[in-house]
């Protein structure tokens, strides 16, 4: 939240378990369909099923349905679920494989499930698949149990690394595309909701951060305060450096300030010269403590800016919520109006949007009798005995 971070993509993206949870549902669906498909042939006597295979299919299909209905109303077991859709049609095809000795194409149906495998459960069970189909088949061959030619066999096992290398490359090369889709997709969130000279969130990214932290806030009863950094005369530096020189100096300005702040706080720039920070579960004795931080902080960090040592400094402004919490949008208003009169008294001070006895308040909790800038608002009226107590 504070400074840049460069937008990654993660491998798992939400895109590619949406697929994997769609796919699971419609290798159910096949599988029900199908299953029923084939009985119902039986039934009215298109061809023979072995009454195993029949009954199979009927619990097949029965399984394949509540796995569907999972699916659909239990999305977060969807991996557990694929694992069941793959695994109830394999088993089916093993039970053909014996039982319909007459069918000498059943096994077509292990290349058809080489492809689901893959999909659903990756490419390393989809090749473990293909090695147990492979060792099953050879195996019963061996064993009398399936008849198979002796070019059919070698077919069938090379057939089944060909169908397991093409999945594979699809994996691969869906993987990859996803996660350029979801690296360019956070880059372009990133660049929506960042300033792109210093990485510090922008002004819109602010307003929405700052509406979740003062809503959170208020139903926690804590107070927020909000800080509004004026860079004092950034117009001469231009001058003098030039606008790269301007630039440099604005770049060392919020880095410091990111790298001064707390983890929670939100630092955003939101207008040329101006950063704001929001700090949350903070009353207005502390925020008063950060700001003076803050200026402190600028004023030490003395950028260097095409071989000059620059001295710079801020004006600051802060204000701190009522007990009825009000808008982000007020906050940085007042806190904004406090900045005004820290630059009317002499810049490089820290004024806040007070009432009058609060000040008095925070002078006392700090021992401040004299604190420089630390001035009411004529014209307050809020009420701000909450944030005080708090
Ligand atoms: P004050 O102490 O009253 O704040 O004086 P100031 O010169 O800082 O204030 P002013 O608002 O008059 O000037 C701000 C300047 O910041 C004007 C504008 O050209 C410059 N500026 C705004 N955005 C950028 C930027 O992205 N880069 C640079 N280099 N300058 C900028
Ligand atoms: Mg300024
Ligand atoms: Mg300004």
């Amino acid at each position: 939240m504070k400074g840049r971070m460069i937008p990654q993509a993660s491998v798992a993206s939400a895109e590619h378990d949406e697929f994997k949870r769609m796919f699971s549902l419609l290798v159910a669906l096949v599988t029900a369909a199908f299953t029923a498909l084939f009985d119902l042939s039986a039934v009215f006597g298109l061809f023979w099923l072995s009454p195993v295979i029949f009954t199979a299919n009927l619990v097949s299909m029965s399984v394949s349905i509540a796995t569907a209905t999972l699916l659909h109303v239990r999305p977060q077991w969807s991996k557990a679920l694929a694992w069941v859709a793959a695994g109830n049609a394999y088993l089916l095809f093993l039970i053909a494989l014996y039982t319909m000795p007459g069918d000498e194409l059943r096994y077509v149906w292990f290349f058809t499930h080489a492809g689901s495998t893959f999909l659903l459960l990756g490419s390393r069970a989809g090749w473990a698949t293909l090695a147990v189909t492979a060792t099953i088949v050879v195996a019963s061959r061996i064993a009398g149990l399936v008849v198979l030619s002796d070019n059919a066999l070698p077919t069938f096992c090379f057939g089944l690394v060909a169908i397991g290398a093409l999945y594979q490359c699809y994996n691969v090369r869906t993987a990859a595309f996803l996660r350029r889709i979801e690296l360019g997709r956070n880059q372009l969130e990133y660049a929506a909701s960042h300033d792109g000279l210093t990485g510090l969130l922008n002004r819109p990214a602010f307003m929405d951060r700052g509406c979740e932290v003062l809503s959170a806030a208020e139903s926690a009863m804590q107070p927020v305060s909000l800080l509004f950094i004026d860079v004092d005369r950034f117009k001469t530096i231009n001058d003098r450096h030039g606008h790269k020189g301007g630039d440099d100096t604005l770049v060392a300005v919020a880095s410091a300030i990111a790298s001064a702040v707390r983890a929670d706080d939100v630092v955003a720039r939101i207008g040329g010269e101006e950063i704001v920070v929001l700090l949350p579960d903070t009353d207005a004795a502390d925020a008063f403590a950060m700001a003076e931080h803050l200026r402190g902080t600028v004023e030490a960090a003395r950028p260097v800016v095409a071989g000059h040592v620059l001295s710079v400094t801020a004006s600051i402004g802060w204000a701190t919520n009522g007990p009825s919490a009000y808008s982000i949008e007020a906050l940085l208003a007042e806190a904004d109006e406090a900045m005004y009169r820290a630059k009317q008294s002499g810049r490089n001070r820290v004024e806040p949007r007070l009432a009058a006895g609060l000040v008095e308040l925070v002078r006392r909790s700090r021992g401040l009798s004299d604190a420089p800038g630390l001035q009411p608002a004529d014209d307050e009226v809020r009420d701000h005995r909450t944030a005080v107590s708090s």
